[in-house]
């Protein structure tokens, strides 16, 4: 069989531990024998950024901007003991952070739903995209403690240093205390509005958004109004076009409607909510290995990735030499999702189909009882016992499918 050729390359980004040692079965065992497979190839690998200064991380990230696609395996992000353990110049920043920082992008997060595998909402019967904003509010907050008898006043200053606006947060009068300032960009948001309603275009899913506009009358309702005048201006028909649906809510009444929908939902979330919301409904479709991950920035650049980390203590049973079981279905879908997005940008049908089959020939390994150990207590469909599988006894029951 003549493999699939491809016109533009996608940018692979490989990375460390027992995810390193998945990404090369992966291509070796399910995408070498049938593509013509074309990446330029970056190696995030912790060694290699740090022989590099970490300028690996950079050109791979503006790579993935020339070439619009990329895919990246998980990475460590060094603390003081990685330090020590790999003999590190620094401790080089997490490089997901560098990326999002040059493609400027929002991350969505997606379950991959299979038979037998129940969510613990019992209703959900398709899958709740979360839209994560990667930037500002808590997450660079300034806070301090204050002491009785203290004012604490938000002052904003001209260029000049002349002062604008002085209001007072609260006299401290009667007790110690604490405050807290938070800020956002225009930039960001207008920003993490249009990637949300390009990937709700994409994917033909209904978007929802969700603040507390109500009691945050100024920072809150700024969110609601800018993602309110892109989409009037910029995409209301094209939604119309795609027969789907803009809904802005308020948050609480946005948690509940999504316990109780069946999911088919794209939830767009500001940084806070989206970090909380995504690990429970993470939990609640039943397990990060089968979570996705896309990095989408506003000008159309897709960055692939594991919901998951480099799953250190399976690696360092691996270089024992004892057999792993380890879940490689995220990453899978990692390839699958850039693979299918060249096809789709670079018009080579037969790429996106490929990548579809590997899809549904992974859901149904899984589907017919065969999986690793991490899935085993979650898996319960009539008649079917399930089977543990090694990290690459799992790759080849997907490609004995595949091949069927
Ligand atoms: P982790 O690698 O996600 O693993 C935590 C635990 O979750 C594992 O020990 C394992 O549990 C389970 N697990 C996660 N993924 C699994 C999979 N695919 N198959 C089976 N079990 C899986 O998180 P971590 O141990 O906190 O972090 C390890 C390294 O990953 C760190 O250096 C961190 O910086 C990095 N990290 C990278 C990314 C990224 O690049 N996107 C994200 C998060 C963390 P059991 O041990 O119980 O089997
Ligand atoms: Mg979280």
């Amino acid at each position: 069989m003549a493999k699939i050729a491809m016109k533009n390359p996608i940018v692979e980004m490989d990375g460390d531990e027992m995810t390193r040692v998945l990404w090369q079965w992966i291509k070796e065992d399910l995408i070498l024998p049938y593509v013509d497979l074309k990446t330029e190839y970056y190696d995030l690998g912790l060694v290699n950024r740090d022989k590099t200064d970490d300028k690996v991380t950079s050109d791979a990230a503006n790579a993935n901007k020339k070439y619009k696609v990329g895919v990246k395996c998980a990475t460590i992000t060094p603390n003081a003991q990685r330090v020590e353990e790999y003999k590190l110049k620094q401790m080089w920043k997490s490089p997901n952070g560098t990326i999002r920082r040059i493609l400027d992008g929002t991350v969505f997060r997606a379950p991959i739903l299979a038979k037998g595998i129940t969510p613990y909402i019992p209703g959900w019967k398709k899958p709740i995209v979360l839209a994560r904003h990667a930037y500002g509010d808590v997450y660079s907050g300034v806070e301090t403690r204050t002491r009785q008898g203290e004012k604490a006043y938000l002052v904003v200053e001209d260029e000049q240093g002349n002062v604008r606006e002085k209001l007072l947060i609260q006299d401290f009068k009667n007790s110690d205390g604490i405050v807290q300032s938070v800020h956002n960009l225009d930039k960001s948001i207008e920003s993490f509005a249009r990637s949300c309603f390009n990937y709700a275009l994409d994917v033909k899913m209904p978007l929802w958004f969700a603040t507390k506009d109500t009691i945050s009358k100024k920072y809150d309702h700024h969110f609601k109004d800018i993602f309110a005048e892109i989409f009037e201006r910029e995409y209301k028909e094209k939604f119309a076009a795609a027969g789907i649906e803009y809904m802005y809510t308020l948050i609480d009444d946005a948690v509940a409607r999504v316990v109780r929908s069946e999911g088919g939902i794209l939830w767009a979330c500001k940084n806070y909510d989206g970090d909380v919301m995504s690990d429970m409904v993470a939990t609640a479709y039943g397990s990060l290995g089968l979570m996705t991950s896309v990095l989408v920035s506003p000008d159309g650049n897709y960055e692939f990735e594991a919901a998951h980390g480099t799953v250190t203590r399976h690696y360092y049973k691996h270089l024992k030499g004892e057999e792993t079981s380890t879940n490689s279905v995220a990453t899978i879908f990692a390839w699958t999702g850039a693979l299918a997005k060249r096809g789709e940008l670079d018009d080579i049908p037969a790429l996106v189909e490929f990548a579809k089959k590997l899809e549904r020939a992974t859901v149904q390994t899984i589907e017919e009882g065969e999986m690793t150990g991490d899935l085993i207590s979650l898996f319960h469909a009539d008649g079917i016992t399930p089977k543990k599988l090694s990290s690459r006894e799992f790759l080849l029951a997907v490609k004995k499918r595949l091949e069927a």
